[in-house]
């Protein structure tokens, strides 16, 4: 069985950016998960003594990192409050967003953001609306639907949506209404590891995603994945591995999540060729 790697896969820029400013901040705690990888937040903590706070109250030090997909405003501002020195991780593509719902929410736009809500990078992009109530937090069109807008509108992404939902939901808006400012704040990122992901799994038999379960990049490309290849699976660790994936295959595909470290991908690699062999 032949293994290949998609041709984008794994960290992003943003990523990378946020691993060597905590690598650089050792004492300092990250508020909130730096990344969604359990496995290079406890590396972080071994080899650079950066922790983990999971709220405010538990924050000890002076130092706090903003995690790659930011934090709410409020949030931002208690931290500032208390004297705590910010150091800020949060990856450029996000803090945009965060920037133009703040700028148009000011001039008097409707806000509609692409996205899950639950997610902590929409919290946080949401957060900087000055309209809360003329802020929206949408997930497809039929949600839109429910919604009466006022004039003007200015849309904005999730980083790891997909274009083509993205496309469907200001189509809808542009249809039926007058003045939709569309931002496309999906990132890159998303985009090439999206593509990576598509090509392989056409011609894979078997299609290992890695990344953590909570990371919505990660499970995309799982989706991706799973359209085109339905023994596609999503693993955190080598663990995970079942040796019966991977029975009377000719080619295995592998691809990672935007916060998935090379050490964990080239283990798992690894681990592969053992089951093969
Ligand atoms: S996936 Fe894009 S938005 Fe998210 S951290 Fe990476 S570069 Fe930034």
């Amino acid at each position: 069985m032949k293994i290949e790697l998609a041709k984008s896969y794994g960290f992003c820029f943003g990523v990378k950016r946020a691993i060597k400013i905590a690598e650089n901040s050792s004492g300092a705690v990250t508020y909130g998960e730096l990344i969604h990888n359990p496995l290079e937040i406890d590396r972080l903590k071994k080899e650079h003594n950066v922790g983990l706070a999971k709220s405010l109250d538990e924050i000890m030090s002076d130092e706090v990192i903003i995690r790659t997909h930011g934090i709410t405003k409020k949030d931002k501002e208690i931290l500032e409050k208390n004297g705590k020195k910010l150091i800020d991780a949060t990856c450029p593509f996000v803090t945009k967003p965060q920037q133009i719902v703040e700028e148009m929410s000011k001039k008097g736009y409707d806000i509609v953001i692409f996205g899950d809500e639950k997610h902590p990078e929409v919290k946080g992009v949401k957060s900087y609306s000055t309209n809360q109530n003329r802020t929206f937090v949408i997930l497809d069109v039929e949600e839109l639907k429910n919604i009466k807008f006022r004039e003007k509108i200015v849309v904005v992404a999730q980083t790891t949506r997909k274009v083509s939902e993205f496309l469907t939901i200001t189509g809808y808006l542009i249809e039926n209404y007058k003045e939709v400012r569309v931002f496309n704040t999906i990132c890159n990122a998303t985009f090439e590891n999206q593509d990576a992901v598509r090509e392989l799994s056409k011609k894979a038999d078997v299609m290992i995603i890695i990344g953590g379960k909570n990371s919505s990049n990660t499970k995309q490309l799982y989706l991706i994945s799973k359209q085109n290849c339905k023994n596609s699976y999503l693993i955190e660790n080598e663990d995970e591995l079942n040796p019966e994936w991977f029975k009377n295959k000719n080619l295995c595909g592998v691809s990672a999540g935007a916060s998935t470290p090379e050490w964990l991908i080239q283990n798992i690699i690894n681990k592969i060729k053992q089951i093969k062999d």
